[in-house]
This record gives structure tokens, sequence and C-alpha cells, in this order.
């Protein structure tokens, strides 16, 4: 490439435009059209600084969503291109709609408002996201001990609840919580080693160490830290070897007084395959829980999110959110986003009727055609342990008859099945067994907190298994 070696030579104060054109160019045939007019189109090359190329972006809302899908997208390909290191840096040059305000005389039509610059040390850790930290977590009656008790941890590390295992549903705030815990302490303890990682990348660590015959240093990587974050241990059921492993990691650790924070998708009872040392040692300390938020938290968080970003979005669109997305924080997010993008690109003010329309997919009924009965208790069986017959059989054992009861509310919940279909694919059973089992499970989730967070979870597990098939 001749001609960017001439640029760089000949130009001292270097200009990074011609990789950040280029980069662009070959981005444009990796990524859909769609994504490319929705996010790479309205990025501007404003100027390069040192090895940083800094960029315009119309808001704080294009600025986290860029940083979120497409950083690691952009920044290897300019590092491939340039063959260096390069940084991105990014400036909001809020874009004036041209039919609403008139452009002030002589100005550019162009405003800025904060460029985000870091000097120093940052506040966050740099393996963290800087967006997971407490500021950002909204805190509901389904989160209050947990999120305390992770306040908590990061203020006084390997002290106060040690270790500490937050479990939930997916999309609660799990990943947002313990990386808040790394976050938070990074910035009060400067010297204290901070060591995030998921199960998923913990065993293949290990696995790779195994293979490359360099068991000690994976041993020295974390049993070094003052505190070992691991995320979705659920990840864990059924690797023995790495269960090993982690169990001796944690007793090294723990002799130490180092802090450790778990997370996983259920409770730590409802884990298989899992050896009953690692199990007791998870179960020390302090287990909490995560629960979907309430309609006002949902409120809440949906606030919060738009209060940062630089779109307006109407009360009433947010309630409507709030009312009809109920699984969990994910969904609720991956639903204002929706609008969030629509209010941006087609620049208009969101009316309840155009909110309905575009979230027509999330709200619909959550009764699926494509799933079936079988499905259901193939699922629901192996959450149990049970197998498949046992849960369709005729034994009433109660270790069997509970599932059995979760079955079948899920089948009449997620399915058009009458009873008395539910009750033939259960054994021929009689629909006003049907109807009762759904009557227990009901009058349950009203006495026990666990269980309609145990029936979402399922029902996840359902839906992707659905797919799957
Ligand atoms: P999990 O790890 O439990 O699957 P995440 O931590 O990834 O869930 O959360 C999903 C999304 O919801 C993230 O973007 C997170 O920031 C957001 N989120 C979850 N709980 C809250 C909360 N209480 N307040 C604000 N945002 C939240
Ligand atoms: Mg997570």
């Amino acid at each position: 490439m001749g001609s960017i070696e001439g640029i760089l030579m000949d130009d001292t104060a270097m200009d990074f435009s011609i990789f950040w054109k280029e980069a662009m160019n070959q981005l444009r045939g990796e990524v859909s059209e769609q994504e490319w007019l929705m996010w790479f189109n309205n990025l501007d090359y404003l100027r390069s600084e040192n090895e940083t190329i800094v960029v315009a972006v119309p808001s704080s809302f294009y600025q986290d969503q860029i940083k979120q899908r497409y950083l690691s997208l952009i920044l290897d390909k300019l590092n491939e291109l340039y063959g260096g290191a390069l940084s991105l840096q990014f400036e909001i040059h809020k874009r004036t709609a041209p039919q609403k305000e008139s452009t002030k005389p002589g100005g550019t039509g162009q405003q800025t408002s904060n460029p985000i610059k870091t000097t120093g040390r940052p506040k966050t850790h740099p393996n963290l996201r800087s967006d997971y930290v407490f500021e950002n977590f909204v805190i509901g009656e389904n989160s209050t001990f947990a999120a305390n008790a992770a306040i908590a941890i990061s203020r006084n590390p390997g002290t106060a609840y040690n270790p500490c295992l937050i479990y939930g549903g997916v999309g609660l705030g799990k990943t947002h919580l313990i990386q808040s815990i790394g976050n938070a302490t990074f910035a009060q303890f400067s010297e204290k080693r901070i060591m995030y990682v998921t199960a998923e990348t913990f065993t293949n660590e290990f696995i790779q160490a195994i293979k490359d015959k360099k068991n000690h240093v994976f041993k020295n990587k974390y049993r070094n830290v003052d505190v070992l974050l691991i995320d979705d241990i659920h990840f864990l059921q059924g690797k023995s070897e790495t269960q090993e492993e982690l169990f001796h990691t944690f007793n090294a650790l723990y002799d130490y007084n180092k802090q450790m924070v778990f997370t996983c998708d259920r409770p730590v009872s409802e884990l298989k395959h899992l050896t009953d040392r690692l199990r007791s040692r998870f179960e020390r300390g302090l287990n909490v829980d995560l629960q979907p938020p309430n309609y006002e938290t949902r409120l809440a968080i949906l606030k919060k999110k738009v209060e940062k970003g630089s779109s307006h979005i109407a009360d009433d669109v947010l309630e409507l959110v709030a009312r009809n997305v109920t699984t969990n924080v994910r969904d609720l997010e991956a639903a204002l986003t929706k609008l969030l993008a629509y209010a941006e690109l087609v620049n208009k003010d969101l009316t309840i009727e155009i909110a309905k329309q575009q979230l027509l997919d999330t709200f619909t009924n959550p009764k699926q055609s494509n799933i079936s009965i079988d499905d259901i208790q193939r699922v629901v069986a192996d959450y149990f342990n049970l197998s498949h017959i046992d849960l369709r059989g005729r034994r009433r054992t109660r270790a069997i008859a509970f599932p059995r009861q979760i079955a079948m509310y899920i089948a009449r919940e997620m399915t058009e099945y009458s009873t008395t279909e539910v009750g033939r694919d259960f054994g021929g059973r009689d629909h006003t067994t049907v109807m009762h089992a759904c009557q227990r499970i009901e009058s349950r989730m009203k006495s026990d907190p666990t269980m309609e967070p145990t029936i979402q979870n399922l029902m996840r597990m359902i839906r992707e298994y659905g797919t799957r098939s």
C-alpha cells in the first residue's frame, strides 16, 4: 500500500483518516445494508490525536450502541489496516433536525456537547464494561438485597460476605451487578487485583492450559487475585475436572480472605452434576437472588435509561412498555432500544400508536404454536433430573408429582391445547387433574416467591429448545 506509506511519511502530525475511510469501506461489505445505514452511516471522522481517531456520533444513544455492538469490529479492522493499536474516541455532535430548527446564522448547524474523554486512571476496570456500574443499576424491591450486598462487598472486599452468590433468571442483572462489584472495587482500591471471567472462559482456559501443559500458569493466574468474579457458574454442570480446579482455587483464595463472587441462573440446590464439595463452597457465605422487577421498577428502569440518552420518550409510551414487557430487564431494554432507534431515525415524536405498532412482535401473545407438549415435558424433566417417561407416567411420588404439575401449568400457558388434550399427553389423565395442577401452581406462585422465576426460566428454556429442534 504505497499510498498509505506516502501519507505517513510526509505527515508528522499523523492523520489516520485514510485508515478510517478504508475501514468503513471494507466494513460496508461485511455488515448488512440495514446495519450500515442505521449505524455506520452516522459516524463522521473528525480528527486524529496521537493514535486515537476521534469520530462524531449524533447522540449518546448512538455512542452507547456503537460501543456495544461494533466497537471491537471497527477496532479490529482499523488495527488490521494500520498494523498497530489505534483507539477510538467519540464526540457527540447533535444534528439539528432540518425541518424543525433553523440553523443559527453563521453556525455550522452542529452543536458539540460533552466530548467523552478519559484522562489518567480510568474510573472503571479496563476488562469490565464501563456502563456496568452501581449508578446505572436501578434498585427495586426485586433486587434490594442483592444490590446492597454487592455494594457492601465492593466497599469491604474479602470481609463482609465471602463468598457471595447471586442467582436469578436470564436478563435480570446478574452480569451488571457482578461487574459493578469489580468496577466499584477498582475505583476504591487501586492496588487490588480484580479478575472477572465467565465460567465458560474459565473452563476453556483450563482445558487449553492442560493441552499446553501450562497448568501452573493457569493456577497462578487465578490464585493471585484479590477479587475473583465468576459469572454463570451453571455452565460448570457436568464439567468435573474444571469443578475440581475451581474447588482448589476456591480454597486457596478463601484461606487468604480473598473475595469471591459468583452468579448462577438458579439456586445452587437446583444445579445438577455438581460435586457436593463445590456445591457446599458455593452455598457457604451469602446467597442472594434477583427477581423479575415489578411494574414500578420496570418503569423506573426505563426512565433511567431514557434520561441517559438524548432522545425524549413520552411517559405514556414508557408506561405502555413497562406494562407489557414483564419478563426481564433485557427484554425491557430491547423494546426501548427499538423505540429509541425509531425516534432517532424517523425523527418523530413517538405516539402510543406508533409504539404499539413498533412493538407488536414484542407484545404478541406468548402462546406459541411451534411448541409441543413433548418439548415442555423434556425440558421440565431435564430441569428436575427426571426422565421424560416419569413425567408422562402414572407414578405419584412427590418428586414427580410437583414437576408434573409445573409441566401441565406451562403447557396451558404456552400452548393452545385444552386441558383434555394436555391430560391425554400426561398419561391419559382427566382434564380435572390438569385444572387442579394449574390451580396448585398458581396458588403456590402467590405464596412462594421463587416459583415465578423458576417458571419463567423454564419457559425461556422451552422456547430455546423449541427453536433449536
Ligand atoms: P443477566 O446477566 O442476569 O442475564 P444482565 O446483567 O446482562 O442480566 O442484564 C441485562 C440488561 O439489563 C443489561 O443491559 C443490564 O444493564 C440491564 N439491567 C438489568 N438489571 C437492571 C437494573 N436493575 N437497572 C438497570 N439496568 C438493568
Ligand atoms: Mg449474564
